[in-house]
């Protein structure tokens, strides 16, 4: 965490900056999605460095790797702002060899082209046993394809998104998480993006500012604050412990608006992408201004 002496971008209250914004589109170019995010008046963005749905891709070219970069400074966005999500495709705990070779290569590529980008950070949903090995098998997978990306590549941090516990994905408790990250090697460049919707889903409470703390509390103890790399702001329309993925606008779901005042409250929601990935875009500049409404009163 900065300190108020090396940060000179620190808000009025001396924390590090709010980070806040949404998962924008990069359709036509990459450049675009910074420009999307500056036009919903965001300080972070998320986004697909490649089509999530598709093994095929071709590699970037320099001018797109120019003109992507170029925009981010024009606009003011630097790495620790950006948060980039992988492909949807990849399994990184994959139980058949065909599927976990092509699954790792591909991570290696979505960390390459993070990397060619100028980005930090990359995204991903652990990996899915497919009823075919044990739990555990899975995540000692999960963690030797991490290994094997940091292996191969530098500077970008594999930042591991918990899950609904939708079907065999796993990741979806912070003991999960925490025993993916302890067979990591390199535990500087491995991270979590807590999704509130996935959380809240898997069956941690969020509908009060009690049941929050305790929640977030219960991350700290078993995976620690200090790999809280980024977040995915999402209302959820299921139940508490439904399992089910289905994200909400902000108050709008069974979560409820307290959760993120409480989060916008928390000096460790500061200076890491914050992100909405939420149902309705045509809300998103009014979530952000919400946050950063709520990060403000805290201030006082
Ligand atoms: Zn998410
Ligand atoms: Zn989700």
């Amino acid at each position: 965490m900065k300190n108020k002496l090396t940060n000179d971008t620190s808000d009025s209250d001396g924390h590090a900056p709010l980070y806040i914004g949404a998962h924008v589109s990069m359709a036509g170019g990459l450049h675009n999605a910074v420009t999307n995010a500056v036009d919903i008046g965001a300080s972070a963005f998320a986004l697909f460095t490649r089509n999530q749905r598709r093994w095929q891709h071709t590699p970037l070219s320099n001018e797109e790797i120019r003109s992507f970069r170029d925009s981010c400074e024009t606009h003011g966005f630097q790495s620790a702002q950006i948060l980039p999500h992988d492909s949807y495709l990849i399994n990184l705990g994959h139980p058949d060899p065909e599927g976990l070779e092509r699954s790792r290569s591909a991570f290696i590529e979505e960390m390459e082209r993070c990397q060619q980008l100028g980005l930090t950070m990359v995204n991903f949903h652990p990996g899915s046993h497919l009823k075919k090995i044990s739990v555990s098998e899975c995540l000692t997978r999960i963690a030797e394809s991490i290994n094997l990306a940091l292996d191969t590549t530098q500077n970008v941090c594999a930042v591991i998104e918990n899950t609904a516990g939708q079907g065999s994905n796993l990741g979806y408790s912070f003991e999960q998480l925490a025993e993916i990250i302890d067979k990591v090697e390199d535990k500087s460049r491995v991270g979590v993006c807590l999704d509130t919707c996935h959380m809240f889903a898997a069956g941690y409470d969020l509908r009060t500012k009690e049941t929050a703390k305790r929640s977030f509390d219960e991350f700290n103890k078993v995976v620690g604050m200090q790999y809280l790399k980024g977040m995915h702001l999402n209302d959820s329309k299921n139940q508490v412990g439904s399992r089910v993925d289905r994200h909400d606008s902000l108050g709008q779901g069974e979560i409820g608006s307290a959760c993120f005042e409480y989060i916008a409250a928390q000096p460790w929601s500061r200076g890491i992408p914050l992100i909405l990935e939420t149902t309705r875009p045509e809300l998103w500049s009014a979530e952000i201004n919400q946050m950063r409404y709520w990060a403000k009163q805290q201030a006082g």
